[in-house]
């Protein structure tokens, strides 16, 4: 197997779910570009299938702590095809929908100068944002009112993974913005403030609660009013960092 070059981080954020406990999803890989686009996928990637099991695992054990948490996701059905965008998530567990752009891939390989460890990173770490959405809870359904806080944890776990350069975080925007800026100020909170929140922030979505998620459970969770931590993390971010390792694997 060709060796591939890592960014490893050494958060305490993660649960030991072992490997054994796990339910693997079974993955029906399809690619539908045969042009050099979506050959480029399978030589980066080798076993796709692998490569996305894997990845369910490393996502698992941010978002949880016992494999009995864990929703039932047996099948996901990953699609590579040339289309512009970058990845999508459809359905919902048991059964996953997950497609990706070969065009996106083509792009990003041209962009990095045809490094192959790049490309490999860049497809795993968003897998990892997509497969989230396949486990993550949502409130019950509530994207619409919440999704920007749902984008933020499925960035906030692809950060985790070291998909996502933490150390790139600049000041500015709101907690509120989704994606990247919610992602980095959670880790900041899991990594500063309260150990456990990306787990915790998860929890407090489950569905048949019967509490209806508002940016308040921020300051259950921690202790904090999220205006006061985003206060906070604006003036202190520079000050967190994190020592990466490039390690071969
Ligand atoms: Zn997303």
């Amino acid at each position: 197997m060709l060796a591939f070059v890592l960014l490893c981080v050494c958060f305490s954020g993660y649960s030991q779910i072992k490997q054994s406990d796990f339910q693997v999803p079974d993955v029906n890989f399809v690619n539908l570009d045969s042009t050099a686009k979506g050959v480029l996928y399978q030589e980066i990637t080798k076993n796709p299938e692998a490569v996305i099991q894997e990845t369910c695992l490393k996502v698992c054990r941010v978002l949880y702590r016992d494999v009995k948490e864990i929703p039932n996701v047996e099948r996901i059905n990953y699609t590579v095809r040339d289309y512009d965008g970058v990845s999508a998530k459809g359905g919902v567990p048991p059964v996953i929908d997950i497609s990706f752009s070969s065009k996106y891939l083509a792009g990003n390989f041209k962009e990095t100068e045809k490094d192959s460890a790049q490309a490999l990173s860049e497809i795993v770490g968003v897998l990892s944002h997509e497969l989230t959405h396949a486990y993550q809870w949502d409130d019950g359904g509530r994207y619409g009112e919440i999704g920007g806080v749902i984008e933020g944890i499925a960035d906030a776990v692809r950060t985790m993974l070291g998909y996502k350069d933490y150390n790139t975080k600049k000041p500015g925007g709101s907690y509120k913005d989704a994606y990247t800026t919610s992602a980095f100020f959670f880790v900041w909170i899991e990594r500063n403030i309260h150990p456990g929140f990306i787990y915790e922030l998860n929890q407090s979505m489950l569905p048949d609660d019967g509490i209806t998620w508002t940016w308040d459970q921020v300051r259950q969770i921690t202790g904090t009013d999220v205006d006061e931590l985003w206060t906070r993390y604006q003036k202190n971010m520079h000050l967190d960092t994190i020592n990466t390792d490039k390690v071969t694997s």
